[in-house]
C-alpha cells in the first residue's frame, strides 16, 4: 500500500495543486520579496516555480518520487516494489531531460529537496538558492552576449 503522503501527493498532483514543500518555498521567496511565476508552461519542462529575473527554474521534489538518494533512501513500498522502482527512475530520467532542456534554453535550474525544508534547515536551504539566485543576476549582467529576449 502507499502511505498517506504518497496518496496526498497523487491526488494533489491530480488537482494540480501545489505540495506542501512548494508552498515553503513559495511563501519564503513571497515573504523575500521575491516574485515568481508558477508552471509556465512556456518554459521548458514546467518548472514549479519560475524566476524570469534571475532567468532560474526551481524544482521542488519528494524526496520518494524523484529518487532523491542522499536523505536515505525513502523506502519504497513493500508491494509493487517493481512498479514504484520503474516509476521512481523514470522520474528521475525526466527529471534530467527537463534539466538539460532548460540548460540548453539558457535557463539556470535550481533544484530543492524535500528534505531540505524542514523546521531546521529550510532557512540555510532558501539563503542557498537566494545566492545563487543572485550568481544567477550577476552573471547575466557581466556576459555582454546576454540578450533579453524572455519576455
Ligand atoms: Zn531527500
Amino acid at each position: 500500500m502507499i502511505t498517506e503522503q504518497q496518496r496526498h501527493y497523487i491526488m494533489s498532483r491530480i488537482r494540480g495543486k501545489a505540495t506542501k514543500p512548494e508552498l515553503l518555498v513559495r511563501s519564503w521567496l513571497w515573504k523575500h520579496g521575491y516574485r515568481y511565476r508558477l508552471n509556465v508552461n512556456s518554459v521548458p519542462g514546467r518548472p514549479d516555480i519560475v524566476l524570469r529575473r534571475y532567468r532560474t527554474a526551481i524544482f521542488v521534489n519528494g524526496c520518494f518520487w524523484h529518487g532523491h538518494e542522499e536523505c536515505g533512501k525513502p523506502s519504497i513500498p513493500k508491494r509493487n516494489t517493481e512498479f514504484w522502482v520503474t516509476k521512481i527512475a523514470r522520474n528521475r530520467e525526466r527529471d534530467q531531460r527537463n534539466y538539460k532542456d532548460l540548460h540548453d534554453a539558457g535557463w539556470y535550474v535550481s533544484v530543492i529537496w524535500e528534505c531540505q525544508l524542514k523546521k531546521n534547515n529550510i532557512e540555510a536551504t532558501m539563503r542557498s538558492i537566494e545566492h545563487a539566485l543572485n550568481t544567477h543576476l550577476l552573471e547575466m549582467y557581466k556576459c555582454k552576449n546576454y540578450n533579453n529576449n524572455t519576455n
